[in-house]
């Protein structure tokens, strides 16, 4: 049986519409260009989103404190150990704010970036109050020879979640910077959590219409990974009734129910992200607390579970369930 996205998996694959996109792999290599963000350097805020800690989301690999060209360079040789049939790469400009910068900034790094080898294309992070009509004008212009995406975290569409968290803007923003990008011709993706305060499970769910409605290229989905050290596990040790823990095997049968009422053209790139064990605070290792000086954190919450687990996870349920991404879409 073939879905609507022209294949058999049962939601709308990154990886197939890569494949179908571009004739074979294309691998995002990270790269971390040395910006900031408005909600650290004052000028929305200094605190930052409560559970932000940008160490713990990027791969070892890049570092600002290295040329760009570097910092591409490593990340290929990385994914080529890895992946040796990759021979195309998109520069994903992930860490902080991408697009916060002057424009003749923006120009130079991106186009530094796309003369790279073997480079079709970039990825860019950023907060929907980091753009505005002359930048996405310009990577239009872009976009009509290389692939290009922009990514907003969005991360709830519920505004009391996102003061909770201090994200220092509304869902009405991101909702009507992803409309302006859509309309401007440009793929747009947009990231989520899953688990933040005050939301229930219900509301999660509720919560797919919302994200149905936006004109999205792809999501990228995330439970909340409470990092050691960030003000949301003060939160949590403050107030943890007011956190949805998943237990993976929850995680897994909440995904399926999100996906059936998930519209079928918005591809999915990821469902769960995964931190290095030194960064997991007591809150992400099944309540125990870390002993002084251990590094390494054992089993326990989800333990040190890989994606491609958990993906296979979702997929299996899917298949047991027989059940697809936008099943009860309307
Ligand atoms: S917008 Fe991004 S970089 Fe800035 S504080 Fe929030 S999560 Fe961190």
């Amino acid at each position: 049986m073939h879905f609507p996205w022209g294949h058999n998996r049962r939601f709308n694959s990154y990886t197939e519409y890569v494949r179908r996109t571009f004739g074979g792999r294309m691998q995002k290599v990270v790269v971390d260009a040395g910006f900031t963000c408005p909600n650290r350097d004052g000028s929305k805020g200094t605190g930052g989103c409560t559970y932000c800690d940008n160490n713990a989301f990027n791969p070892s690999y890049c570092s600002p404190a290295e040329p760009l060209h570097t910092q591409i360079e490593k990340g290929i040789l990385f994914h080529h150990v890895r992946y040796r049939r990759a021979t195309k790469f998109l520069v994903y400009f992930q860490p902080y704010s991408n697009t916060y910068a002057p424009l003749p900034k923006l120009r130079e790094l991106y186009e530094e970036a796309l003369r790279y080898p073997g480079v079709g294309g970039l990825v860019i992070g950023t907060r929907p109050d980091c753009i505005d009509d002359e930048k996405l004008s310009y990577l239009w212009e872009l976009a009509t020879r290389w692939h290009i995406q922009i990514e907003y975290g969005v991360e709830s569409v519920y505004d009391q979640t996102l003061d909770r968290i201090n994200r220092k803007h509304d869902f009405s923003l991101s909702r009507e910077v992803i409309l302006r990008t859509h309309e401007l011709g440009l793929r747009t993706g947009a990231h989520f959590i899953f688990g933040l305060p005050g939301e229930s499970e219900e509301m999660m769910l509720a919560s797919a219409a919302r994200i149905s409605e936006l004109p999205l290229g792809s999501v990228k989905f995330h439970q909340l990974q409470i990092v050691k050290g960030t003000a949301m596990e003060a939160d949590f040790r403050n107030h943890p009734a007011d956190f949805h823990r998943f237990t993976l095997e929850g995680y897994v049968r909440f995904i399926v129910r999100f996906l059936e009422r998930l519209n079928p053209n918005i591809v999915i790139e990821r469902f769960s992200g995964e931190i290095p064990p030194r960064f997991m605070g007591m809150a992400e290792k099944g309540g125990s607390p870390v002993p002084e000086g251990q590094q390494e954190s054992p089993p326990g919450g989800w333990g040190l579970i890989r994606y491609d687990a958990v993906l296979r996870l979702i997929e299996s349920e899917m298949e047991r369930q027989d059940t697809w991404q936008g099943k009860f879409y309307t």
